[in-house]
């Protein structure tokens, strides 16, 4: 089949990797010029995500890449710490860099897929023989099957789904991060996170180049009205919230102006009634994504996985195949891509819950109950085994 997915992070390398190896006929169309760097570094915890990997061929590549994790700070404006996490809390089994991972699954992916970077789609119209495609920069073309891999934003979502069949929900918090260089001189071991109530400020250096480091910033807010594509004005929104506060803010503000790459958006959840409609399928975010703090990285992993075996399995049958694959996979991304504690972990709203948050993972029981919860999660997802399936989805 001819496929066009729309995409370049995760989900659509991931995908691409799978349907390109089957002997699809794949397109991947990324907005960006080029594939997107940044981003702060995502993990992998439990067995399942693993043995997607190992089954995608990308493991050994990956766990070269390894940051290896880094303990969490929490610090007082004067740099005194006041609690510490363990390098487990946030690291899980493998932590790579979110632009590591998408190259790797570009690297892996793109013999078998043609990437066509700088477009997007402007329009869709499915009919029974296909889906006639419109790109942004004027191109037409047709295909079997189109898959949104387009983030929690999907313009396939859009595009191809009424607005009464998609709830998004603003999760009272935004999140921003950039690169800075390392001027503060922070040591690989521990990234600093500084807050008042609502706003937390971080950084933690690049552990492959001390030269360099990442900062992360969240803030409580209403929901705000901006353009996606206008990065001047998202830097200027952060800028606003954090001006004023003391402690290594000004420093890392100074950063911002330079920076090429900025990772913004609001903290939300997107669901959708039906994941596919007859020819298109929503795939990672795009379908059942929450910014921020939910397992989305894993979870667009194996929903490439699925998606590509079910279609495997069904021999033709895409309609069957994308009804398996939501069904095995709704229930379990539902739980694990919550994402609505996330805002309020790392930015607690009053005085009275930071040092409550404080207090309470201080204590070495309950941030171990909170690493055996993510782990268990991950559990959740029950992985089928396509292997000797027709299109050969295991390397051999
Ligand atoms: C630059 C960047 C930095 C990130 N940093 C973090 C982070 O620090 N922490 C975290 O928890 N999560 C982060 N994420 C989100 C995280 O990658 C996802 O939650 C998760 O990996 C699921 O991946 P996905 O491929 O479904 O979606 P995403 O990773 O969001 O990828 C969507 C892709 O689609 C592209 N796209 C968007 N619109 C269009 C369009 N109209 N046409 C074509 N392509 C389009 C985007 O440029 C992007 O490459 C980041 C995502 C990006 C793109």
């Amino acid at each position: 089949m001819k496929v066009l997915v729309s995409g370049a992070s995760v989900a659509g390398p991931s995908v691409a990797l799978w349907l390109g190896r089957a002997g699809h006929d794949v397109t991947v169309v990324e907005i960006a010029p080029a594939l997107r760097k940044g981003g702060y570094a995502v993990d992998f915890r439990g067995e399942v995500f693993t043995t997607v990997l190992d089954r995608m061929g990308v493991l050994p590549d990956l766990r070269s890449l390894q940051t290896g994790g880094s303990g969490m700070s929490f610090v007082d404006a004067a740099g005194r710490t006041l609690m510490r996490l363990p390098p487990e809390f946030a690291g899980g089994e493998l932590e790579v860099l979110r632009a590591d991972l998408s190259r790797v699954l570009y690297e892996h992916s793109r013999a078998q897929a043609t990437y066509r970077f700088g477009d997007s789609i402007a329009e869709l119209r499915e009919h029974a023989d296909g889906v006639d495609v419109r790109f942004e920069s004027g191109v037409e073309d047709t295909y079997d099957l189109v898959i949104g891999a387009d983030g929690i934003h999907s313009v396939v979502r859009r595009l191809a789904w009424p607005k009464e069949r998609v709830v998004e929900r603003h999760l009272k918090y935004y999140v921003g991060g950039w690169e800075v260089p390392n001027t503060l001189g922070i040591s690989g071991d521990d990234s600093l996170l500084y807050n008042v109530p609502g706003k937390l400020a971080s950084v933690g250096a690049d552990r492959r180049d001390a030269g360099l480091a990442q900062t992360l910033f969240v803030f409580k807010s209403p929901e705000l009205t901006y353009n996606r594509r206008d990065l001047d004005q998202q830097k200027a929104i952060l800028r606003e919230q954090f001006t004023g506060l003391g402690w290594h803010v000004p420093e890392l503000l100074k950063g911002l102006p330079a920076a090429t790459e900025l990772y913004f958006d609001s903290i939300s959840r997107v669901s959708v009634d039906r994941w596919s409609t007859d020819r298109i399928v929503l795939l990672g975010d795009a379908g059942y994504g929450a910014t921020f703090g939910a397992l989305g990285t894993g979870t667009a992993v194996v929903g490439a996985y699925v998606l590509a075996g079910e279609l495997a399995q069904a021999r033709g049958n895409f309609r069957a195949a994308f009804d398996r694959y939501e069904a095995r996979l709704r229930k379990s991304v539902t739980t694990t891509q919550d994402g609505s504690r996330a805002g309020s972990f790392l930015a607690p709203a009053t005085r009275f819950g930071l040092t409550a948050r404080n207090r309470i993972l201080d204590i070495p029981f309950f941030n171990n109950q909170m690493i055996k919860m993510a782990q268990k999660m991950s559990e959740l997802i029950e992985l089928p085994d396509y292997s000797g399936q027709e299109g050969k989805l295991v390397q051999e």
